[in-house]
């Protein structure tokens, strides 16, 4: 697609740093203007480029965090007055204008370069054609991967990018060199303080959920429940043994991802339908709901930097205690003795399983309703926008 950029605004050929190693954030040539046809950059509202992930329709049919994510935002930021396009697959819905940006979604292309790039690369020509038209937007907020902050400093538009991921040996390279081109926002102190040095996060603003979303129950069911993808930092067999040695009756729910395929069959698979481990595949809308609010807890034995875990506040927020392997943002969440228990390994899981009776399912759900709070997000994501709009870099 030919398209004309807006003046002086695009970093020019042979402006862009050359040299290896950390870029500090360093507003890109013509950043910290206020953009083109745009009065003077200030406290809002703005005008929001909302860049999901090229995989799974806003909100997800099923099994999709960030979807879920992005579709309460968006809700947020237009109640507060912000004009918000959300530019996403195919199928999306959302109280923002929807922007569909390729032909279908690609749920079982996760990560696949080809999608994610021309995902990308149209959305950035769209901010090109609002500009050129005199209608920028004033902030381009990503929580599509990689490419977006990889390409941050050739856009004139400042970028927000929020981590939605955790900090390793394949990611740290790449935040450590391309992380000062956008603001970052961390989901959880834990993974900010994960954060490698040289990569400069602006801010912390968790996951918002509604809770009058999730149904809250009281009484619940004799049954455990685990649920998420079927990925070894996740932990389902983790779980299965937990659950084995408390003898309670466990029901695994989650979608098994491509990659996945050979680890669900031999490590989880042989113990379905037996010593009562049931496994009832991808679950939405009402049925997940209502999986999450009759379960005595929720098992979260994961085995990696956590950055937020949404499963777990949905649990929360309907009375369902967690009990969950001390890592990550499950620190923050997890409340021991309030709203669940932290653990170190399956037999302590299995233990304090036999303990979840003492959790008020009333404290479960008050733990998250103000603290992931849609407006207390927003709120958070608001003084991030302020300050890329400003062009200040991050304190
Ligand atoms: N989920 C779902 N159906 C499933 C499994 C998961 O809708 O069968 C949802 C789950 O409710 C949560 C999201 O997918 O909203 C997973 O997000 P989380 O942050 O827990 O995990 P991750 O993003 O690391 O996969």
């Amino acid at each position: 697609m030919n398209v004309s950029s807006p003046p002086g605004r695009r970093a020019e050929p042979g402006l862009v740093r050359a040299e290896p190693g950390p870029v500090r954030a360093e507003p890109a040539p013509g950043r910290a203007e206020p953009a083109p046809g745009r009065a003077e950059p200030g406290p809002g509202p703005y005008r929001v480029a909302m860049l999901a992930p090229p995989w799974i329709p806003v909100p997800p049919p099923g099994y999709g965090g960030i979807e879920l994510v992005l579709s309460l935002l968006c809700e947020g930021l237009v109640r507060r007055g912000h004009d918000v396009t959300l530019f996403a697959p195919p199928g999306s819905r959302s109280a923002a204008e929807v922007r569909e940006v390729l032909t279908e979604p690609h749920e079982d292309d996760i990560q696949r370069a080809i999608y994610e790039a021309d995902h990308v690369a149209r959305v950035f020509e769209a901010l090109d054609r609002a500009a050129a038209e005199g209608n920028p937007y004033d902030v381009l907020h990503d929580h599509s991967g990689f490419t977006a902050l990889a390409m941050a400093d050739r856009i004139w538009v400042p970028v927000v990018h929020t981590l939605h991921g955790p900090f390793t040996e394949d990611t740290i390279p790449f935040y450590v060199h391309h992380g000062g081109k956008a603001h970052l926002v961390a989901i959880s102190e834990a993974q900010r303080e994960s954060a490698p040095d040289g990569v400069q996060v602006d801010a912390v603003v968790p996951n918002p959920i509604d809770v009058d979303d999730w149904p809250f129950r009281r009484e619940k069911d004799d049954y455990l429940v685990w649920l998420g993808r079927f990925t070894p930092v996740k932990g389902p067999h983790r779980a299965v043994a937990a659950a084995l040695a408390a003898g309670a009756r466990l029901v695994l729910a989650g979608p098994v991802q491509p990659g996945d395929e050979e680890y669900f069959r031999e490590q989880v698979e042989p113990y379905l339908g037996s010593d009562g481990v049931s496994h009832v595949g991808e679950v939405q809308g009402e049925p997940k709901a209502d999986l999450l609010a009759g379960a005595r807890a929720l098992l979260m034995p994961i085995r990696w930097e956590e950055p937020f875990g949404m499963v777990m506040v949905e649990a929360l927020a309907c009375g369902t205690p967690v009990v969950a392997f001390a890592e990550g943002a499950a620190c923050e969440i997890v409340r021991p003795g309030v709203n669940g228990f932290l653990v170190e390994n399956e037999e302590q899981m299995a233990a304090a399983v036999r303990d979840v009776g003492s959790i008020s399912p009333q404290a479960c759900r008050d733990s998250v309703a103000e603290r992931y709070a849609v407006d207390t997000v927003v709120a958070g994501y608001e003084s991030v926008y302020a300050r890329a709009v400003l062009g200040s870099v991050p304190a």
